[in-house]
């Protein structure tokens, strides 16, 4: 599976990996444009929008209940788990488009949240923010100063938090190896984080069961599972240091 890279093993020490839905995907979650996008005749990508939550913000709030729901009883998989193990061998950082925390649950140390977390929620008008693990009550929850509070998540059409991005690049462009999992590359601007690898001549690895636009761009296609492919990986360099 690995073959192409086995020989160069030793000489990656900065590994970065890009993750997206689909490592989460054998953990039980759905991805977004995967067949589970609908729910309740609603198409998810539409309710992850500041528009579709001032349109009717009970209505998102008890999607992302559902959500919140589902990705608490969810486990690491074997890819989370994989990468978290990575950490003996090489520096590891994490730079994760999803919401969820697997990858901080199964023990990675270096995780930047560029999409936000779903424990987390905050002010849709003040600062206020705060973590809540149980189920929110009373849609839409009030801020105390009056405001209608939100999930703590960047939505379509947002910006990411300045400081994580800034870091996301900087680790991007100073890594030597570059493993794309489980994202279809789609949405900016975390898709242009191999680009910033890419030149640094950062070997590029994209580990997925589907083509995306950015497959060309890739040293190497893993055209099978994260929980598959990634306890695979961590094995080349246990055998290999
Ligand atoms: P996406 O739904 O656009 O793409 C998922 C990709 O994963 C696809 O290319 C698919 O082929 C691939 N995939 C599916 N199963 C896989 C598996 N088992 N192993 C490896 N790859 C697999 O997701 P995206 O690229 O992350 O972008 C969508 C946005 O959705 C992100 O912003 C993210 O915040 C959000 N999102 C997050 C979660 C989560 O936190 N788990 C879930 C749904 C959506």
């Amino acid at each position: 599976m690995f073959e192409l890279i086995e020989d160069q093993i030793t000489k990656f020490k900065k590994i970065v990996f890009v993750t997206g839905a689909g490592i989460s995907q054998e953990s039980g979650i759905p991805t977004f444009r995967g067949n589970d996008g609908l729910w309740r005749n609603y198409d998810a990508m539409k309710l992850a929008t500041i528009d579709a939550f001032y349109d009717n913000p009970k209505l998102v709030w008890e999607w992302y209940n559902e959500r919140r729901r589902n990705i608490f009883q969810a486990k690491p998989n074997s890819g989370h788990i994989a990468i978290a193990e990575l950490e003996k061998y090489a520096e590891v950082v994490v730079l994760t488009q999803n919401i969820d925390g697997l990858h901080q649950k199964s023990g990675s140390s270096k995780v930047l949240e560029l999409h936000g977390s779903i424990v987390k929620i905050k002010c849709s008008v003040c600062d206020y923010r705060e973590e809540i693990l149980t189920e929110i009550t009373n849609l839409p929850p009030l801020c105390k100063c009056g405001n209608i509070l939100r999930p703590d998540v960047v939505w379509f059409g947002e910006s990411l938090p300045q400081d994580v991005w800034q870091n996301a690049m900087n680790f991007a462009s100073k890594c030597d190896l570059m493993i794309i999992a489980g994202t279809s590359l789609v949405v900016s601007p975390a898709n242009t984080l191999p680009i910033y690898a890419k030149q640094n001549n950062a070997t590029l690895i994209e580990i997925n069961p589907e083509n995306t636009t950015m497959s060309g761009e890739m040293n190497l296609e893993i055209r099978k599972t994260s929980a598959e492919s990634l306890p695979k990986l961590v094995s080349l360099f246990k055998n290999k240091l």
